[in-house]
């Protein structure tokens, strides 16, 4: 009888789950032994949210643009891929950002650090933010530190040290942009862990993050030289090149990838005892048929993640992360069309404002690959925690909506050369308050259970893509130890 080859499963075929793969690929080729890896995308693409659409000589990104440039795992990764050539940074010339105020755009002042300020003369300056509303914000220099280290959420932490101007005007709508949510349910620990840090270490969140600016350049050092001074980074032919890049080497190593499949089960394989001896798992999938595996890893979004293993009840910690619902408008311009000078990278629109967009990126202003010469590309946010009618309007009315506010704020008349609307229905995962704690209970009580499956991805420990692609190494590395002890 032929030895039996282990067969690792990866259950979506987005970031997380082709970095699951590509890392399981790299380790079990490293260890020499014979082994299987399949991933199981249920769309007919890979990449999950990544979607890189070109058209007319434009790169338009329909989800994620680009990523925080000092966060390692996926500079690491592209360097794997031997893709880091192909790595591009903003345009310097378009370092301004606004944020609405009453209507009008109000330049951002420097030195703000995720909405913190870090350098106070200009922040003094800011006509943002009223004189009472600074003077609150610099009671953070003499508050004393919270006393309990328990999750808080981080709207409370925010008001707590800053206030509630700096909060709303400024801090919101700058994270509206990462988790479309509410702060007042978001959770400090599981999405600005360092804000508590700082206030424990040097009890002003501001102290705090101006002595983590200090570290920078040490944390650029691992990028190529070309893209160093930027913060954010992406790809010359978009972030699809990463997918193609995973999807090349995973090909290359042997590894299936099935898409337009999905999976509706999971469960520990029955009758072998399997799940207190650490046996394999059963997949059931659309079709109705089945397959044992040796090691699997979930990457979907944690509802359906909940949905596969439903039959656990420890489940119900992954069915009770809610997801926002978010659109984005991309509409191209010829640039006579556009009454201003391009040096700025986009806007900002807090809640008070009332308007229908979130944010506005002005794409080819910060990223020059993005559109041919002597045209322009942007792109208008829709919906956040709150602002969740958006759904009933048709691609032509969210148009519509984008183009007033656009007319409004950049006095942009001229009618789009085309346009690209993107819904991203439940895509934007809200981490509660006590969100660690409860993913820590689901681990061990799914490990229990069955030990041969790990649950990750962006409903998880982080929602950007550097943290999926840490996630899904994560994953197989801990997959293949707890396998192979
Ligand atoms: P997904 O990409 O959601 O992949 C999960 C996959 O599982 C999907 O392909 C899905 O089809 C598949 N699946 C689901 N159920 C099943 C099933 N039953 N069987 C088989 N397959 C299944 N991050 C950044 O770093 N920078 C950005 O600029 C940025 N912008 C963003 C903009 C938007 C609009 C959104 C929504 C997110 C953005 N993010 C950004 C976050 C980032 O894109 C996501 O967190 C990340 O792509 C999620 O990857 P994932 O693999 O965990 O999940």
């Amino acid at each position: 009888m032929s030895p039996h080859t282990p067969h690792y499963m990866v259950i979506g075929g987005g970031i997380t789950g082709l970095s699951a793969a590509f890392y399981l690929q790299k380790r079990l080729e490293a260890e020499g032994a014979p082994f299987r890896i399949s991933v199981v995308e249920k769309s007919e693409k890979l990449g999950g949210k990544i979607h890189t659409l070109e058209r007319d000589g434009f790169v338009i990104e329909k989800g994620p643009d680009s990523f925080l440039a000092r966060k390692k795992p996926i500079i690491d990764l592209a360097y794997e891929l031997g893709l880091e050539g192909e790595l591009t940074a903003t345009n310097p010339k378009a370092k301004k950002t606004f944020i609405v105020r009453q209507g009008k755009l109000h330049p951002m002042p420097p030195g703000l650090v995720l909405g913190i300020p870090t350098q106070w003369t200009p922040f003094m300056r800011t006509g943002l933010i009223s004189p009472l509303g600074k003077v609150r914000a610099a009671m953070d220099f003499v508050l004393p530190k919270r006393k309990k280290q328990t999750d808080e959420s981080l709207g409370h932490f925010l008001k707590r040290r800053l206030g509630t101007e700096v909060l709303e005007r400024v801090v919101e709508p700058l994270l509206a942009g990462i988790y479309a949510g509410d702060t007042f349910k978001l959770s400090l620990k599981s999405t600005f862990p360092q804000f508590g840090a700082m206030e424990q270490k040097h009890r002003s969140v501001i102290l705090g993050m101006m002595a983590s600016r200090k570290n920078v350049p040490e944390e650029s050092a691992h990028l190529p030289q070309s893209v160093r001074h930027s913060v954010f980074v992406t790809f010359k032919r978009g972030l699809k090149t990463i997918v193609e890049g995973l999807e090349a080497a995973l090909r290359e190593g042997g590894a299936e990838l099935r898409t337009g499949v999905g999976v509706t089960k999971v469960t520990a394989a029955a009758g072998d005892g399997s799940a207190a001896a650490g046996g394999p798992a059963k997949v059931v999938f659309e079709d109705g048929h089945e397959e044992v595996v040796d090691g699997l890893i979930v990457t979907t979004q944690t509802y359906q993640a909940a949905k596969l293993l439903d039959e656990l009840p420890i489940a119900e910690v992954l069915r009770n992360i809610a997801y926002i619902s978010v659109a984005n408008v991309i509409m191209a311009f010829d640039r006579k069309d556009i009454p201003f000078e391009l040096d700025a990278s986009g806007f900002l629109v807090p809640r008070s404002e009332g308007l229908a967009i979130t944010a506005c990126t002005l794409t080819s202003a910060k990223w020059l690959h993005t559109a041919p010469d002597g045209k322009v590309v942007l792109r208008c946010y829709i919906g956040r925690a709150g602002e969740q009618e958006w759904p009933s309007l048709s691609d032509e009315e969210l148009v519509e909506l984008a183009r007033r506010d656009i007319r409004k704020l950049l006095g942009i008349e001229a009618s789009p050369l085309f346009s690209e609307v993107t819904r991203l229905m439940h895509s934007m995962p809200q981490y509660p308050v006590g969100h660690l704690e409860k993913l820590a209970d689901f681990r061990a009580k799914l490990s229990a259970a069955m030990p041969r499956v790990w649950v990750t991805g962006a409903g998880f420990h982080g929602v950007g893509l550097p943290d999926c692609i840490r996630q899904g190494k994560e994953a197989a590395n801990a997959l293949v130890d707890r396998i192979e002890s």
